[in-house]
């Protein structure tokens, strides 16, 4: 796996593909920069090798130029984080792009006007990556949030850059941590999937099956498996035409050897509210109009036990409706006994779609190992799939 440590960078232009897909407020400032934060040790260690930054990105999803979209709006932000006052060019090809890119000076960062202001961005279009290459010697992908996006600049633009392209530290960590849990981590090994459906994690459930020693299944999917057992889930959110692929899963877990956890008791809510009556029970006997929104406290007591017996986790969905505030308990405990576990010296990989949201919102975020900044790319790979971003390197 080549990475930005195997090139040395002395005057030479690196095109680096950043994820700075970044929140902004009304007044076009920077919500969140954690992304930017992400990208900085890449960016600094090639200006430190004595040469320059081309920097690409996308910014929301427009539909052809659009001041909206803009990444002119966070030049400010990436020169205070980076340290270094960033040039930026209206466009990212064509002459003027060409142009700014070749007045770089060694120590110097450039910021490329907004990708996606092109259709021929995520078409992946060969003559228009062959333009953004232009741009650099050195092509870099530093963005795991696009790996899993076969765009122009995600994977298109590599063919380009036959002997020099690299993987960026934040790219190679992310693709370390998701190796750590899928084929070095130490044993035992435990996934926890929770999240609202059975249907969009099914593919990640039958790839980890051969990678885990343990799998904790919580949060919404939890019904479907009662429901297929035979237990009765009241109201509680169900997907009935995946009541046999339950029955298969607990199958071929048992067959694999994996231990399956599922919660034993929950909290259950005469409502989809946090104003509704609530009340702790079993979880095969929700009366008729009541839901299951979060685990019980017994569910959460086993799920400590497992927990702090493995040496690998990972990490994917709330066990509850965690953005309501009488519902998050479950999220919370679970988070807190990662944290312990972590603590101890287990390697905690938490991503995908809404894990990253609920860590930072209870604020585990520096008690757990990795927290990956790829939602879809993320669940790609726990999927088993290879990114055409992290392929494209590789080839
Ligand atoms: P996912 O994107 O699949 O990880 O699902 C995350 C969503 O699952 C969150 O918005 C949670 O509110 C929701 N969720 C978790 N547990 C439940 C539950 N018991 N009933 C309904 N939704 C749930």
């Amino acid at each position: 796996m080549k990475t930005i440590n195997d090139f040395n960078f002395k005057d030479k232009k690196a095109l680096i593909r950043v994820d700075f897909n970044v929140p902004l407020n009304e007044q076009f400032e920077v919500t969140d920069d954690t992304r930017i934060v992400s990208a900085k040790p890449t960016i600094i260690k090639i200006l430190e090798d004595g040469g320059s930054c081309v920097l690409m990105s996308h910014l929301g999803r427009p539909k052809g130029v659009d001041d909206t979209f803009s990444l002119r709006h966070i030049v400010d932000k990436v020169s205070e984080v980076i340290g270094v006052e960033v040039k930026f060019v209206d466009n990212c090809v064509g002459a003027e792009a060409e142009a700014a890119a070749k007045a770089l000076q060694p120590g110097e960062v450039l910021l490329l006007e907004n990708l996606r202001f092109h259709s021929e961005e995520t078409a992946g279009d060969v003559a228009f990556a062959e333009g953004l290459s232009k741009l650099g010697d050195i092509y870099v992908n530093d963005a795991f949030g696009t790996a899993h996006r076969a765009h122009a600049s995600t994977t298109i633009v590599a063919q380009f850059f036959p002997e020099h392209k690299c993987f960026g530290y934040l790219l190679a960590e992310e693709i370390e941590s998701i190796e750590k849990v899928m084929k070095t981590g130490e044993k035992p090994v435990l996934a926890v999937l929770g999240g609202a459906k059975v249907s969009s994690k099914i593919t990640i459930i039958e790839n980890i099956l051969d990678k885990v020693d343990h799998l904790i299944i919580g949060g919404g999917m939890t019904f479907t498996f009662i429901k297929a057992q035979g237990g009765s889930i009241g109201e509680s959110i169900c997907e009935d035409d995946k009541l046999d692929m339950a029955l298969e899963i607990l199958k071929n877990a048992k067959a694999k050897n994996v231990q399956v956890h599922i919660p034993v008791d929950v909290v259950a809510a005469d409502s989809f509210s946090n104003d509704a009556a609530t009340q702790i029970v079993d979880v095969t006997k929700i009366p008729d109009g009541w839901q299951g929104l979060d685990a019980g406290p017994k569910s959460l007591a086993n799920f400590h036990d497992v927990v702090m017996q493995c040496k690998t986790i990972l990490w994917n969905g709330p066990l509850g409706v965690f953005e309501m505030e009488n519902f998050s308990k479950g999220t919370i405990a679970l988070g807190n006994s990662i944290a312990e576990a972590t603590k101890k010296g287990a390697f905690s990989l938490v991503g995908g779609g809404d894990s990253v949201a609920a860590v930072k919102q209870f604020g585990f975020e520096d008690k757990v190992s990795y927290v990956s900044t790829g939602g879809g790319a993320m669940l790609e790979s726990l999927e088993g799939k290879t990114l055409p971003g992290i392929a494209a390197i590789l080839e």
